[in-house]
């Protein structure tokens, strides 16, 4: 089907503005909960998703394993998300985690997910657990989503599927809102928002190698950095890799081969939008839960806490979104932010926008295609940025990105599908330069970031956070020094591949 200019705008001429208290943008974990959290604060709830709400996304095809605690095993939950993420973590968060993860998992049987508790301290066969109890959803991720989805709607979420966010739109250093696509009823609107609360979850689908569901591209990085949100740590990501290579890895010379490059896939991001106790973030009106967030886990996490993030945080976000809708009245959205979203989209379709910027020469020239620059992307961070990296590896991944940067803007569209790989390529290229940004800032291996050229732990140079914001057009970089409130004194940080084992 091929879609024209009208096709796209047509909703946005007829019905124009959609307005809700607390928009929800994500339909798993982090996002189903957040509604529900809104939703039951008597709000008014709208929950855009890009594939359907409670359907595909890393939520359904977890494992299943979510971590439990109680009020005993506290402390040690505490030391051991600490530990395992290298003292990068900001504690701040981690002692919220660790109490409220208390309540809110077992909590999740009111809204009809079935669980069932299994005392695995003597099993130290899966990673990640050892010491603690652990609750494991029956069918797994599905056992969670479905009834999510199922409460949601009953208390009056207005669940939007197969709907993408394209942009967040500000205000003075506020967010208002969001323009979004549907991507069957090939509609572009707008929705205005008193509170939103991002959970797109993370980026494991902009590398070339994955284990993460569809949809998986990173979006809401790119969004919340292009609306001027901060990043912290979005240089650790985690990535599968069978425990044998590792060493053999630091031992190859610089540049890594083709047999390291084709070890593993890319698996979870710790990093992401840097959030407060509250779920909240330096743009007002913002609230962000799930793996699209950053500062809880540090460089590494135990296994079945991205879980216990998702509902922790995301019930966090969506109470503290609600109580803020709650307080203000409807903010006004900047027209010039959605016509130069609306033209940047239908430019794309063939008849679209002819202004000079989208059919200059060059374009006219590159006229890419979003799958061929959605696979360029891919490929250059799972060869450069990805398992291994070194300075020469970054370098080489800066100057590919920038080549891949025109054609993105180039790209045409023949139908939905075409124009949702085009979003995503425009995402996937922002977070590939956010990445290789930190990346080649941190100079150190930690974690689940492996550097060749530096293998060690730098505790002296680099107990510290990376923080990526945008600054016009240019990016800005800013180090911070970890937040510590209980552990101070790291003595051996860990390395290993991602969501390693804990022990001692
Ligand atoms: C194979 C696998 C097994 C795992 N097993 C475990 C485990 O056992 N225990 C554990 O703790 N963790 C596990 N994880 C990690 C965990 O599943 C994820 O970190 C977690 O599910 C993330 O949840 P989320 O809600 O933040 O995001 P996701 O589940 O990724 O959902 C993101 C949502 O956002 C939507 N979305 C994305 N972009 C847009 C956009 N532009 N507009 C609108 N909507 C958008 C998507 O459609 C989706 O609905 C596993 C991960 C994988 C890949």
């Amino acid at each position: 089907m091929c879609m024209k200019r009208e096709d796209i705008t047509s909703e946005l001429q007829s019905s124009a503005l959609r307005s809700t208290d607390v928009l929800v943008i994500g339909g798993a974990g982090a996002g189903l909960r957040a509604a529900i959290a809104a939703a039951e604060q008597g709000v008014k709830v709208a929950l855009a998703s890009k594939l359907p709400a409670g359907g595909m996304s890393n939520t359904a095809i977890t494992a299943g394993w979510f971590t439990r605690s109680t009020e005993k095993s506290a402390d040690e939950l505490f030391y051991q998300v600490v530990y395992t993420g290298g003292y990068l973590n900001n504690q701040r968060l981690v002692e919220v985690f660790v109490k409220e993860v208390q309540d809110k998992m077992p909590q999740l049987r009111q809204y009809g997910v079935d669980l069932f508790s299994e005392d695995v301290s003597s099993r130290i066969d899966k990673p990640g657990h050892y010491q603690v109890r652990r609750i494991e959803g029956k069918s797994r991720g599905y056992g969670l989503t479905q009834p999510l989805r199922d409460t949601a709607e009953k208390i009056g979420v207005e669940i939007l599927d197969n709907v993408m966010v394209t942009e967040l739109l500000t205000s003075n250093q506020a967010v208002v809102g969001a323009t979004a696509v549907d991507l069957e009823k090939n509609q572009f609107f707008v929705i205005s928002a008193k509170s939103t609360v991002l959970a797109t979850g993370g980026g494991a689908r902009a590398y070339e190698r994955s284990d993460n569901a569809e949809g998986t591209t990173g979006d809401g990085f790119a969004l919340a950095y292009r609306a001027g949100a901060e990043l912290v740590d979005i240089e650790c990501i985690s990535f599968n890799l069978p425990h044998a290579r590792m060493e053999a890895i630091f031992t190859v010379k610089n540049p890594p081969d083709e047999e390291i490059l084709s070890i593993g896939g890319c698996h979870y991001f710790l990093g992401g939008v840097k959030i407060d106790e509250k779920a909240g973030c330096n743009l007002d009106g913002l609230y962000a839960a799930g793996e699209v967030t950053g500062g809880l886990f540090g460089a590494a996490r135990l296994g079945g806490s991205a879980m216990a993030d998702t509902i922790v945080f995301g019930a966090i976000a969506g109470e503290k979104a609600a109580e803020r809708a709650k307080s203000i009245s409807m903010p006004v959205i900047d027209q010039t932010q959605v016509d130069a979203e609306e033209k940047w989209l239908t430019q794309m379709f063939d008849g679209g926008d002819q202004s000079p910027e989208f059919v200059s020469d060059a374009n006219k020239e590159l006229r890419s295609k979003p799958s061929e620059v959605a696979s360029k992307i891919r490929s250059t961070l799972w060869r450069y940025v990805g398992t291994m990296k070194t300075d020469v590896t970054l370098l080489k991944a800066r100057q590919e990105l920038d080549a891949i940067m025109p054609l993105v803007n180039a790209q045409r569209v023949q139908n939905m599908t075409d124009l949702r790989t085009a979003i995503e390529a425009r995402n996937m290229l922002d977070l590939g330069r956010v990445i290789v940004a930190a990346s080649t800032l941190r100079k150190e291996t930690r974690g689940c970031y492996w550097r060749i050229d530096y293998p060690k732990p730098d505790n002296e140079n680099w107990l510290k956070n990376i923080i990526v914001t945008k600054d016009g057009d240019a990016l800005k970089t800013k180090i911070q020094d970890a937040i510590m409130t209980k552990l101070r004194v790291p003595t051996d940080p860990p390395i290993g591949p991602g969501c390693f084992g804990y022990t001692r």
